[in-house]
């Protein structure tokens, strides 16, 4: 038998529901904070995340799905989608038009990670970029946007980690002396961090094997190395959410895995997922056009919501609660009342309720269904009914079973009586 690719699943019902739940939140959210959506293509040319993840990222060297293409042009299916988003903006030239690009996106992304809980080769994001300027008040909103999105999911107890990696004129200085310190301590790291001491020593900070953590502690804080033009940009950025109230705990080791980031990044982390506790990240780009090899400068911020992992939490939350349970079942009894049940099921269908029809079977049978696929109700239809234009609705939740009119039923559908 054939089955699904390993590391790849099937969303099925009752789950889809809660990812329906998910997305229908964030595009509510998004469209209060006037963001659009955005549809890229699923893959791209190689060099594109070469270039915006970066050479030297564990995504570009162990995990891209690379393709030779049969004109034998190197493609890649997208393992991340802000470098394709920048892409699509210098492409179409998104700067010229008024104000700043606010863009969304819900998608698969394609990665070959090693599969565990919470952690497939298929996963999902909904994400956005805020395209077109370099205020802080944008990171704030961001951030604020993220939160509300989390919230209105039904997720609750997360923390939100808030960090500035500064800019290419106070890294540098920062750099060197991670180096320095590093020169010392990384013989004793693993093999990981004794390769980035040399080749990029800010990643050394995003090592999370146990052993290696009372080194990457003693280790100096970049928040004492900003610039003056970093550091009003962080304590803004602050500000701005203490204003909103919104909490968040600095972290300056967080320097997150992808080489574009600038002064602010963010993650936000969540218990109930165990290690792989990370539901969002996020940050500012400003070098990324640049470095695709765009003439436009395009500073921007965005993130990307891992879907997988925020569903996993907001079902084990709220387990049962967003399953899609019809409204109404018809159990028929018999040929003419099948067809009357037709009729019926077509006009409520019109007026947007959710109504299953019993194909036949023995009533006990069609009950015990009715009850398994939540239906709010039951209507048993026979031939008396029909001739007097009385039906029986049975309200499953109470058990309670009532004469109702034909042109009542969609009133107590709506629970008015
Ligand atoms: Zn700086
Ligand atoms: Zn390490």
């Amino acid at each position: 038998m054939i089955r699904a690719v390993k590391g790849t699943r099937d969303l099925l019902p009752p789950s889809i529901a809660v990812w329906n739940h998910v997305e229908q939140v964030a595009r509510r959210v998004f469209r209060a904070y006037h963001y659009q959506e955005i549809r890229t293509p699923i893959f791209e040319e190689t060099q594109l995340f070469a270039r915006g993840v970066g050479e030297e990222t564990d995504i570009v060297t162990k995990e891209m799905y690379t393709f030779e293409d049969r004109d034998g042009s190197s493609l890649t299916l997208r393992p991340e989608n802000t470098a394709a988003v920048i892409r699509a903006y210098l492409e179409h030239r998104l700067d010229q038009r008024p104000g700043i690009q606010k863009l969304f996106y819900l998608g698969p992304m394609f990665r070959r990670e090693r599969p565990q809980k919470g952690r497939y080769r298929q996963f999902y994001q909904i994400g956005a970029e805020a395209i077109g300027s370099e205020s802080p008040a944008i990171d704030a909103e961001v951030i604020e946007l993220v939160v509300e999105i989390l919230e209105r999911a039904g997720l609750s107890g997360f923390t939100t980690l808030l960090n500035s990696v500064g800019c290419p004129a106070c890294r540098p200085r920062y750099v060197a002396r991670l180096r320095e310190e590093l020169g010392e301590a990384a013989p004793r790291m693993c093999p990981d961090c004794q390769r980035r001491a040399v080749t990029n020593p800010l990643r050394v900070l995003d090592c999370k094997i146990p052993e290696d953590q009372p080194v990457i502690e003693r280790l100096p804080s970049i928040l004492d190395h900003l610039c003056d033009v970093c550091q009003p940009h962080f304590a803004a950025v602050r500000q701005y959410l203490d204003d909103r109230g919104i909490a968040y705990e600095v972290r300056p080791r967080l320097v997150r895995g992808l080489d574009y980031y600038m002064r602010t990044t963010f993650e936000v982390v969540h218990g109930a997922l165990g290690a792989q506790n990370s539901v969002l990240g996020g940050g500012r780009y400003d070098g990324l056009a640049e470095s695709l090899g765009g003439r436009i400068p395009a500073p921007g911020i965005g993130f990307s919501i891992g879907e997988d992992r925020l569903v996993m939490a907001v079902e084990e939350a709220h387990p049962g609660r967003f399953a899609d349970r019809p409204d109404l079942m018809i159990l028929p009894l018999g040929e003419a009342a099948l067809r009357h049940a037709g009729l019926l099921a077509r006009e409520l269908r019109r007026q947007d309720f959710s109504v299953e029809v019993s194909p036949g079977g023995k009533l006990k049978r069609t009950l015990e269904t009715a009850h398994k696929i939540g239906a709010r109700f039951v209507l048993i239809l026979g031939d008396d009914e029909i001739a007097g234009g009385t039906y029986s609705l049975k309200d499953m939740t109470s058990g309670v079973q009532t004469p109702v009119r034909r042109e009542e039923i969609a009133r107590r559908l709506e629970g008015i009586q």
